[in-house]
């Protein structure tokens, strides 16, 4: 290592990127840190990117110095800074084509982009937009100037926040799905009532068993969708929808081994030496499942960014994994937390379902009865950080089974144990 300093180059400074800095700057007083990112801006919070379109925060407000994952001192970053290629035996990584630098530990942590499915044609008309920058953001915003009508394409939790954005500025917006309904890898369609329910109480038009098949356009921008079922909607913008993909095109040829994101132990190693992978690019575990998992979650690329920092450093330590299903968030007016195994049709899993009306709450157990796989919560939300601690830390119910299904396990019967 240079001069006894070791040099650590990060690509990608978001969530993933930033921890994994903070946590080398408190266990390497001597390190040089070098974040890559492409973007044009600092690193910011994503999840309040929505608050940009509504006009609510302004860039500045979301920039992640002074009280985010990382406090920004013995940091360098570099914004506008594509990596395009990484030699593994030499060390070293291309940056935008232009020149080499080395390192003698690299983070991949580029995170994931919109996938924009190939049948939608005409996707590259002016005002169709996929929420997932402060650059996108912020061009949102600004075309809402000549929006009326927006249609929105796929009925994941992005879209919806874009979605609700959209209708907090006075536009109308019709939200089209696929699915017979909203937010299908959270839920099932008989689970979404309540969340359904607040989405029509918020103005929010939905049209189900659908997808768009092409984007009109003149010199003005969009000016409609066609669907699959014939019809087209006149509208001046669009916001895709339809899921994530990993950025980890940079990578081909490298010798990391890649299954659609970057494959990595338990340790945040890939299979090369000094390399390590964190957060939406990387594969991951399921504690419940066991199963190989990429997940789409601010905290967990936190919590595995933070990891991979220490591992960085010498100090060995192991990641937990994440559920492949784990949100809290709020949707309308109605909170929910969706974790663990929640889909549950044509299954032999045990289900108990408490349905107040106002409330729905399902718990899900494994056939054998003996752990606790998944919660959906919606309404009412009491205790859920409990519940994800039993299903995590799969824990044996027998004692407490009865309490999970009568919803009235609490913090005491924790102590006790
Ligand atoms: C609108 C929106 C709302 C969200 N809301 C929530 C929420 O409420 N809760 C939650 O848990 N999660 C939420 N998420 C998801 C969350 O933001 C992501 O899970 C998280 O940002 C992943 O962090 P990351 O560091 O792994 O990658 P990213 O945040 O994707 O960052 C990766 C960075 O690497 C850069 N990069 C990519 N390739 C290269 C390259 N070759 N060279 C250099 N740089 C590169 C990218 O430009 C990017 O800046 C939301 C996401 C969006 C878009």
């Amino acid at each position: 290592m240079a001069e006894d300093k070791a040099r650590y180059v990060i690509t990608g400074g978001s969530a993933a990127g930033m921890a994994a800095a903070q946590a080398i700057t408190e266990q390497d007083l001597n390190g040089i840190i070098t974040v890559l990112s492409e973007e044009p801006d600092m690193p910011y919070f994503r999840p309040l990117i929505p608050y940009m379109v509504t006009g609510k925060k302004s860039a500045g407000d979301m920039q992640m110095s002074g009280n985010g994952p990382y406090k920004g001192s013995g940091i360098d970053i570099h914004v506008n800074s594509r990596v395009d290629s990484v030699n593994v035996s030499e060390r070293t990584v291309s940056i935008n084509g232009q020149g080499n630098i080395s390192y003698d530990k690299l983070l991949l942590a580029t995170g994931s982009r919109p996938y924009l499915p190939p049948e939608i044609k005409g996707a590259d008309a002016n005002g169709v937009f996929a929420l997932r920058t402060l650059a996108d953001a912020k061009a949102m915003a600004e075309r809402v100037s000549v929006t009326d009508h927006a249609v929105m394409i796929g009925g994941g939790l992005l879209n919806l926040k874009a979605a609700f954005a959209l209708l907090e500025r006075g536009v109308k917006v019709t939200l089209v799905v696929y699915s017979p309904e909203v937010l299908s890898q959270l839920m099932e369609p008989d689970d979404a009532l309540l969340i359904r329910n607040a989405l029509d109480r918020a103005g929010l038009k939905i049209k189900t068993g659908c997808s768009a098949t092409g984007i009109l356009s003149d010199k003005s921008g969009v000016t409609g969708v066609s669907l699959d079922d014939g019809s087209e909607m006149p509208c001046q913008m669009i916001c895709i929808g339809k899921g994530v993909r990993p950025n980890v095109d940079f990578l081909s040829g490298s010798e990391i081994i890649i299954d659609q994101g970057i494959v990595v132990n338990r340790y945040t190693a890939c299979n090369t030496p000094g390399t390590y992978a964190a957060g939406d690019v990387a594969v991951t575990f399921d504690p419940v499942t066991g199963e190989r998992i990429m997940t789409g979650l601010w905290t967990n690329a936190v919590e595995m960014g933070r990891c991979a920092g220490y591992n960085m450093t010498g100090r060995k330590t192991a990641y937990s994994g994440t559920f492949g299903i784990m949100n809290a968030t709020q949707i309308a007016d109605e909170p929910f937390v969706s974790m663990g195994i929640v889909h549950t049709k044509n299954t032999d899993y045990e289900v108990h379902v408490r349905n107040t009306g106002s409330t729905y709450r399902k718990v899900v157990f494994s056939p054998d009865n003996d752990r606790l796989l998944g919660v959906l919560f919606i309404g009412d939300i009491t205790g859920a950080g409990m519940y994800r601690y039993v299903i995590r830390e799969n824990m044996p119910i027998n004692e407490i089974k009865s309490l999970i299904i009568n919803q009235r396990l609490h913090y005491g019967h924790f102590i006790r144990n």
